[in-house]
């Protein structure tokens, strides 16, 4: 399930440090490390897949599950008053890491 050479399964391994701010059996939500608002973190799913285009049906629940806990965990991290959630999807939208991850961004006002 973990792959070897993706930067997030060796955050996920505990190899590369992170700024943790939520743990459990299904999900890692850490700081992004080049923020581009004042809260930046990341929801990484603990199973590497690329797309949501990879998604079998229990894929599709432990993405549920995820969206289900962000509310919470972005309201205790500085995302009281709205925050904004991005899902890059292959090339044309800039996705650098190919294991599936959800930004969220907030702490301010956003542009769009
Ligand atoms: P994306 O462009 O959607 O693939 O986003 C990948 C994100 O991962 C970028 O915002 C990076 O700043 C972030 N990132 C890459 N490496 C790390 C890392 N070691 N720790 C935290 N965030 C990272
Ligand atoms: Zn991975």
């Amino acid at each position: 399930m973990l792959k070897d050479d993706c930067v997030f399964c060796k955050i996920i391994r505990g190899e590369i440090p992170s700024a943790k701010v939520y743990e459990d059996d299904e999900m890692l939500v850490f700081k992004d490390i080049e923020p581009k608002a004042k809260v930046h973190l990341l929801a990484v799913p603990k199973d590497h897949f690329k797309l949501l285009a990879d998604m079998d049906d229990a894929r599709a629940a432990l993405v549920g599950s995820m969206l289900k806990k962000i509310p919470a965990i972005a309201k205790q991290n500085g995302c009281e008053n709205g925050y904004r959630l991005v899902i890059n999807q292959g090339d044309d939208a800039g996705q650098t890491v190919f294991h599936l991850h959800i930004h969220i961004l907030g702490g301010q006002v956003l542009p769009w």
